[in-house]
């Protein structure tokens, strides 16, 4: 051994290295090429294909102005490519950030693919974050111009001289909508993109070059830039569009209830007009109301959005006693999707629920809980059961499941430790280099997600690795109880974090927001959840409130909630 470490730094290199060298040289030399076509895969060639096979399909809108708004995939396509011969007009150029502060419209959409077919970058913003972090964000960005919605006009106001990039305002709207304003350099869409015609080709350039940004919210730290490219954007919508993933098609009429500006839109956008679904677009209007007349007037057959969202929605099915005829299929993520959600809408309106999990950085799709041969004769609660986990991964996902040394553990379905993931569609790194800790030397991210995986690889998330309570050494899942106290009929929302404990270091508390009219018994509501969990995961205590605090994008948010109750005690300690 001695011998061949004298030997190795007398040569200058390691005897693996030499090894390594040998075989990619022999590589090397053996490498026949494939003949096939260098087609780089950008974002482009999706409203290309849109609008040459699927021209007629209808994109229906809620105008920000009130009306519904009726265009199709071939209008899209001309007026997006006036948009990029606007840009370049303007200056705009490859590499720009252009930020889009907009709810899910046809306008919105033709900006995406102006902006991403001239080589510069989409970056949506989420007008529900404070004012200073959109500026902050805006500034990390470095954005040059921004497209913006009457709706959001007040924010500018309040940020514009805080971002110093910003050269221009496009707002979304013609010239009779246009507010008055005391900012410069604004303009209205309709007039600034009818300046020229639609006689542009697009730009061609490399598939790994940025297409768009969106950042996460950080929850704690500042928010983290991730950049998605044009090849990450299409390998990533034909995986989710296929049937065991979100098996949308162009027989679909698909409402994307998610915001474009909430983890990439979903990748709604990329999505439908690949596959030549119809769009249905909700506009600003995120109501129950509204949302239910969009369903049932325009026939949607699938839609998207998170679980605050559909709770909304049902409440308003149960006030006016309506039906969903035409809607196939519900995927519901960005927070686990409780029971009593899945419930209804399969046993009370025929609807499918897709339950998924995904990340900003992940493009954002990771699983989907669709059903596996292995599984097709479950019915009844085995089913909703089934369906409590956030499911399996598409191609182009590699997921594993780690203790704290990153040690790989099994897939028994009970064994949790923290997720890692990686792919063609997952970051390999944030903007300016932030976050590099949640990076590994073997692409491997850390989703700070803590969850088990049963051997046929249905994955099921148990907590955020921050929020996972640690009672004697053991590790208890606050999702699995929340899931569990919003079965009871009296809780129409329930959130479970961990409190000091002299002898366990930490015990959970139950914290509820009572359904509307009910008084809830706390000793009730722990003898529901008695029989279904081990005895040593009954949460200690409850606490009944008026409200649980959300972030922008409708997550819980576990931090406030520990501030929140960091002086609470438990009876007796
Ligand atoms: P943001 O952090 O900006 O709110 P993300 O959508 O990227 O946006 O958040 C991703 C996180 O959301 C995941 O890491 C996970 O913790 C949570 N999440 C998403 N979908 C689910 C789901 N179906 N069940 C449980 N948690 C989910």
């Amino acid at each position: 051994m001695q011998l061949l470490l004298l030997l190795e730094a007398e040569h200058g290199h390691t005897h693996m290295e030499r090894v390594e060298t040998d075989q990619n040289k022999m590589l090397e030399e053996n490498n026949m090429q494939g003949l096939m076509q260098d087609w780089p895969l950008l974002c482009s060639k999706i409203i290309d294909h849109a609008a040459l096979y699927h021209g007629d399909r209808e994109v229906i809108s809620r105008s920000v102005e009130g009306p519904i708004h009726r265009t199709n995939y071939s209008s899209i396509h001309a007026r997006s490519r006036q948009v990029a011969k606007r840009l370049e007009k303007d200056g705009i150029a490859m590499g720009d950030r252009v930020a889009t502060m907009a709810w899910n419209t046809w306008r919105h959409l033709e900006a995406w693919y102006g902006i991403l077919g001239i080589g510069a970058v989409y970056h949506t913003l989420n007008p529900r974050l404070f004012p200073d972090q959109i500026a902050w964000i805006m500034n990390d960005a470095e954005d040059r111009f921004l497209f913006v919605d009457l709706t959001f006009m007040p924010i500018v106001e309040a940020i514009a001289n805080k971002v110093p990039s910003l050269e221009k305002i496009v707002v979304l709207t013609d010239a009779a909508h246009m507010p008055e304003t005391k900012l410069t350099n604004v303009v209205a869409y309709e007039d600034w993109v009818n300046e020229v015609d639609d006689d542009f080709a697009w730009r061609e350039f490399d598939e790994k070059s940025a297409a768009g940004m969106c950042y996460t919210s950080g929850t704690t730290g500042n928010p983290k830039g991730v950049v998605y490219s044009h090849r990450s954007n299409v390998l990533h919508a034909m995986a989710a569009s296929q049937p065991d993933m979100m098996n949308l098609s162009s027989r679909d009429r698909m409402m994307p209830v998610v915001p474009l500006f909430h983890a990439n839109g979903w990748a709604t956008a990329f999505l439908c007009p690949m596959v030549g679904a119809s769009m249905v677009l909700p506009g600003p209007g995120m109501d129950g109301q509204s949302i239910y007349q969009l369903l049932t007037q325009e026939r949607v057959t699938m839609t998207a959005a998170v679980p605050t969202v559909w709770l909304m929605l049902l409440q308003h099915l149960d006030k006016i006693d309506g039906t969903l005829p035409d809607l196939e299929s519900v995927v519901i993520g960005g927070s686990a999707c409780p029971r009593a959600i899945t419930r209804a809408f399969q046993d009370k309106y025929g609807v499918d629920v897709i339950h998924a999990w995904g990340m900003t950085e992940m493009s954002p799709l990771g699983t989907i809980c669709t059903i596996k041969p292995e599984y097709a004769d479950l019915d009844g609660e085995a089913k909703l059961d089934l369906q409590e986990k956030q499911g399996h991964p598409p191609f182009t996902v590699e997921m594993k499941i780690t203790d704290d040394e990153n040690k790989s553990l099994p897939w028994d379905g009970e064994t949790f430790g923290r997720l890692k993931v990686r792919g063609p569609a997952v970051s390999s790194a944030y903007f300016k280099g932030q976050g590099a800790e949640n990076f590994d030397a073997e692409n491997w991210f850390d989703t700070g997600d803590v969850a088990h995986v049963d051997p046929h690889g249905y994955m099921e998330i148990t907590d955020r690795a921050k929020d996972v309570i640690k009672s004697g050494g053991e590790w208890i899942s606050t999702i699995e109880l929340e899931n569990l106290a919003v079965g009871h009929d009296d809780v129409a929302e329930a959130a479970v974090i961990g409190v000091v404990h002299p002898k366990w270091d930490e015990r959970p508390l139950l914290v509820i927001v009572p359904m509307e009219g009910r008084n809830p018994d706390k000793q009730d509501i722990l003898e529901f959840m008695r029989p279904k969990i081990a005895k040593w995961w009954m949460p200690d205590d409850v606490e009944f409130v008026e409200e649980i605090p959300h972030t922008a994008t409708g997550k819980i948010q576990k931090t406030v909630l520990r501030q929140q109750f960091k002086d609470y005690r438990f009876p007796g300690t």
